[in-house]
């Protein structure tokens, strides 16, 4: 038995066989800061992971965590309800103050439960009763979360199995791209709309994310989301932006639909918006959506204060200017240079990305999973993404240093030459 797994024989005898990331990655971690966990034995790795997104500012950001000490220290609430709380006053006026208001986005804001398909399931129960209609169109390759609303607009065949149940009221549409560009831009779609016989119940609302992350880092172009806007205009369904893993400076702007100029009637946000890996979940919308009645969506934990504590530091840090943004511009471009050289080098089949979201996909899913494993070997956390696991996906914080970067991306790059 190596040491590894020694470590790891707890986690195997009592925790359930769902556990996942844990797999990939078989040590027992103990500490973190900015781009770099260390394991119980010492050893240090570098995240190109940063909790699935849900670190953009680095683990244990310091003046976060400066914040969140002080408000534990001083006894500042930390239960969930939603109650009125200095800590969530404080959020709300920071939000509109430095990321709602400077972009003339009219968002009322939801606390819909602490996690990401939280957000979902509270916006597509808006978008439904709303518009007073049960169906909702998703895309190829979509994720949106494992709850039951969530993975019927999600497009992975194992996700969506373990539902055990039908999943219903909705209907997948090929995403950007998702016919090599074979057929005009949302042809089907509209014919469909269009056609009184098509067999498609008229959907309450459209849900897409700008780049699919678990779908294989997907790029949308800004001119199909805006064409995707317009037919939702014209065909008076909602248009439901999933920013959960994208969002908070992601692919570089705030929000990651900004490039592309549209306002969606709704927007998820969860992952970075706590800053601190604190569950947190937001949806936004227009004001004259907002027909919920007082607690017709409720929850224990819809008003995580601690989280509230990190999220205005966040904010007040990373988003009172622009230097983040142009910094994240920056880094982009150095990684979009790295891997279409090391993509044309070794045979990957595309290298694709925004801001700091990456992937390189290679023709065999095992040789992805591969690269992963050597790179895990070599100090490097990193995960697949896409259908079939076929998808290197790169995920840095966004606080990452050059240097950190430049070794992660010496790591990848000898992992995939030691992966032929
Ligand atoms: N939506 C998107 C786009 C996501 O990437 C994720 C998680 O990866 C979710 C929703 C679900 O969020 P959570 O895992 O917090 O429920």
């Amino acid at each position: 038995m190596t040491m590894a797994q020694t470590s790891m024989s707890t986690f195997e005898l009592l925790e359930s066989e769902v556990r996942s990331y844990c797999r990939g990655w078989p040590v027992v971690f103990d500490h973190a800061r900015g781009s770099q966990l260390w394991s119980e034995d010492g050893r240090r790795y570098l995240d190109f992971f940063a909790g699935a997104g849900s670190l953009n500012y680095g683990h244990n950001n310091p003046i976060l965590k400066r914040a969140l000490l002080s408000y534990l220290e001083r006894d500042g609430l930390t239960h969930g309800l939603d109650m009125a709380t200095t800590a969530k006053r404080e959020f709300l006026e920071s939000f509109q103050e430095l990321v709602l208001g400077p972009r003339q986005l009219p968002y009322r804001v939801m606390f819909p439960g602490p996690t990401g398909t939280n957000a979902v399931e509270a916006a597509l129960k808006l978008a439904r009763k709303v518009k007073g209609r049960e169906s909702v169109v998703s895309f190829t390759n979509a994720f949106h979360g494992m709850s039951l609303g969530s993975l019927a607009v999600t497009g992975n065949a194992f996700k969506r199995a373990g539902a055990g149940i039908p999943l219903v009221h909705s209907t997948p549409m090929p995403f950007d791209d998702y016919l090599d560009g074979r057929v005009p831009d949302f042809l089907w779609f509209e014919r469909l709309l269009d056609d009184p016989g098509s067999g498609l119940n008229h959907p309450a609302a459209v849900i897409v994310e700008t780049v699919q992350g678990e779908g294989g880092i997907n790029v949308a172009r800004p001119e199909w989301l805006r064409a995707l806007a317009e037919l939702c205009t014209r065909h008076d369904m909602l248009l439901i932006v999933d920013d959960i893993q994208m969002g908070c400076g992601r692919t570089g702007a705030f929000f990651s639909f900004e490039e592309a100029g549209i306002t969606p009637d709704i927007v998820t946000l969860s992952k970075s918006i706590s800053g601190y890996g604190l569950p947190m979940a937001l949806t936004l919308f227009r004001p004259e959506l907002d027909l919920w009645e007082p607690g017709e969506h409720n929850g224990t934990f819809r008003g995580n204060n601690p989280a509230f504590i990190t999220a205005t530091a966040a904010l007040h840090t990373y988003w009172a200017d622009t230097e983040l943004e142009s910094r994240t511009a920056r880094l982009s471009e150095q990684v979009e240079q790295r891997l279409l050289s090391l993509c044309a080098e070794h045979g990957g089949t595309s290298c694709r990305g925004r801001g700091l979201v990456w992937g390189i996909e290679f023709e065999d899913p095992a040789r992805a999973a591969a690269i992963c494993a050597r790179a895990f070997e070599r100090g490097l956390l990193l995960e697949t993404s896409g259908p079939e696991g076929q998808v290197v996906k790169l995920l840095p914080p966004l606080t990452v240093r050059d240097s950190e970067l430049d070794e992660g991306l010496d790591i990848l790059d000898r992992a995939v030459l030691a992966t032929p």
